[in-house]
Parts: structure tokens; sequence; C-alpha cells
């Protein structure tokens, strides 16, 4: 049996903890449902319950690497500690690392708490997104890709900046937040305070709030029907209407595809990223946003303009490119075209790991905090 980490991705509904091979093979997986109601206290009791079991039952045969832990939120990674989360409420300032290697018994009792705060314990704490991040730069999309960043498009954005292999956490673990870029300056309202942010406009929830508003415009006859059937409306549904043809819920999508190109080009043009992955429950919808996205893409970043993989750029599109004449833009793409043999190109793409991503994540940070 080969030598093997715990990975756990903590959710506002579940809690996975699964035993995963050095080399990436998933040994285990355990899914638990989390009981917020109970308090932090219960649900790290039970998460450190389900890791001493999974580790007992693989440490017959292999070496225990370390545990990871992806959690939704913002994580203090100095101390440990959860700052604010939406998805975990009661949670704010809890000391989950100090709390999880209390009951793990790890390797700190003796040592004064200045010490336990210098992140050097054998359990990586990550903000979720940050855990996809780094699954699927080890084992998906962006698999030996080592500048990279991951957009997770959830009920709303989550994001991550992989730099040299590494979480870029910024100065205090707040980077990567691309989902409050803003996308239109008087646009809706945030949580966060601000308005017109990207998640406003690419998330689940705004395919739900574009869905109700198309629906009250009443020229929306199939979104209507769908939303008084019974079955209850949702991102799925109104995407099966999108592919179907129905052209209201195709705008939700192109929509979409439009904010979420506008965020992204903000982003290549000042990350300059080898490959940006895109993620998340409804990166599923892919086929009815992903043209949009594009096409707003090549024609809002210089930098994406000028490293666009070769296959995805269509003559129509690059007519319009910077606004030039086609003329000027075939010779711009010539020059291009001529070198584009040595160039890198920039990669936007779909997530593989799926689900999965974080867990894969969490075992692999146990693996680099090690
Ligand atoms: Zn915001």
């Amino acid at each position: 049996m080969p030598d093997f980490s715990i990975a756990v991705d903590l959710g506002g509904t579940n809690l996975r903890i699964a035993a995963i091979s050095a080399e990436g093979q998933l040994l285990d997986k355990v899914t638990l449902a989390t009981k917020l109601a109970l308090g932090p206290h219960d649900v790290i009791d039970q998460m450190c319950d389900a890791i001493l079991r999974l580790s007992a039952k693989y440490k017959r045969s292999g070496k225990l690497l370390g545990a990871g832990l992806g959690i939704p939120g913002i994580i203090d990674m100095q101390t440990g500690t959860v700052r604010k989360s939406a998805n975990l409420p009661g949670w704010e300032d809890y000391p989950v690392r100090a709390e999880i290697e209390l009951r793990l018994g790890l390797p700190r009792n003796g040592l004064s708490k200045n010490v336990l705060a210098e992140n050097a314990g054998p359990l990586a704490l990550e903000n979720d997104a940050n855990m996809a991040a780094l699954g699927e730069q080890w084992l998906g999309a962006a698999r030996g890709v080592e500048n990279m960043a991951m957009i997770t498009l959830g009920t709303g954005i989550g994001g991550a900046i992989v730099l040299g292999g590494k979480i870029w956490h910024g100065m205090n673990g707040m980077a990567g937040e691309f989902g409050h870029v803003t996308v239109e300056p008087e646009g809706h309202p945030c949580g966060c305070g601000s308005h017109g942010c990207a998640e406003r406009y690419a998330s689940a929830s705004a395919i739900m709030r574009m869905a109700r508003e198309a629906i009250a415009s009443g020229k929306a006859p199939s979104l209507a029907q769908a939303a008084s059937a019974g079955a209850e409306l949702d991102a799925q549904s109104i995407y099966n209407l999108a592919i179907q043809g129905d052209e209201p819920a195709q705008r939700i999508f192109h929509t979409f595809g439009r904010y979420l190109g506008i965020m992204l080009a903000g982003a290549v043009n000042v990350l300059n990223l080898d490959m940006y992955v895109i993620g998340g429950g409804v990166s599923s919808a892919w086929d009815a946003f992903a043209p949009t996205m594009f096409q707003e893409l090549r024609q809002r970043s210089i930098v994406y303009a000028a490293t666009a993989p070769d296959d995805v750029v269509t003559a129509e599109e690059t007519a319009t490119m910077w606004g030039q004449p086609p003329s000027a833009v075939q010779a711009e793409r010539s020059s291009a075209a001529a070198g584009s043999h040595t160039e890198r190109k920039t990669v936007v793409t779909r997530a593989l790991l799926g689900s999965d991503a974080g867990l894969y994540g969490a075992a692999r940070a146990a693996v680099l905090v090690a």
C-alpha cells in the first residue's frame, strides 16, 4: 500500500474526508452531513473521528504524509483561524487548526502559542478555492502548469492564483478574489459592500436573478412555464432550456459569458499567466457561456489577443479585434502566426476534476506543507 495523505473538504452542506495516495490515487472517501447547527466544536469532533478512522485503516500499510483541510471562507494563514465564512455561520475567529491539532494529538504539546502560529504544523489549511486550484494544478486541467489561476463558478465566484506551483496568498491570504472585481460600475449591489461585482453577473445566483427578470418582463414563456411547473427552477434547468434553443434562456448565458469575459480580460492583462481554469458547478454550462466569454476576452484583452491559441480564434472574431479593419488584423495575425510555434499561449479552459478538485488539492497541500 502506498504512502498517503488525508484530505478534508468542509462545506456548508457536506463534510468529505478522503485518503489519497502520494501518486494521486483516491483510496477511500467518506461523505458526512455537516451538522452546522451543533456548532464548530461538534463538526470538528466529527471530522477528526473520521480522519482518525481513515488514517488507522491505511497506516498499517503506508506512511501518513499529512492532512489538508479546505474551508469555504477567509482563512488567517498565520493563526489558522476562520476570519469570515458565508457558508459556516458562527465560525468567525474559530481557531480551526489549533482545535484539530489538539484532537489529533499532533506534535505541538509543550510548544508556546507563538511557535504554533507559524503555520509549520502537519495540517495544511486553505480556503476551498485555493484547494481546488492545487488539485487542478496537480492532477487536472493545469497538470504541470506552474503559473495558473482558477475561477470557480458556484453560488458566487471563488478564485485562486498559483505561482511557481504554490498558492499566492497575497499579504494576508485574501488574494484571488476574482468574484469581486467590478464589471459594471453602477451594477447590482453585492454582499461585499460594492456593486457591479463579477459574481453578481456570472454565478448561479446571477443566472437565477436574470431568469426572474426575464420572467417578469413577460418575454420568456418557457422560463415562466418551467418556474410554475412545480419542479424548482435552477441554473441547471435554465441551461437545459438554453441548449434546447430557448432564446431567453440563451440570452442569460450570453450575458453571463460576456461579464465573465470582461473579468477574465482584466485578469489576463494583469497576470499574464499560462492558464486560467474555470471550475465550479456552473462551469458545466460551458457550451452556453463560453462563446461570448471568448469573444469578450479577445476584444478586451490585448495580452489575450496576442497570445490566444490559434484554434479558438475564428475569422469573424478576428475581423473585429481591437476595432481594426480586417486587412490590418490579418497582417497582425500573420506576424503572430509566423512565430506561433515558439510562443507560449494563454489557455482558458474547463476544470477536469469536478467536485473532487478540492479533495485532491487538500491532499497535495498536506504534502507541500510537510
Ligand atoms: Zn462584491
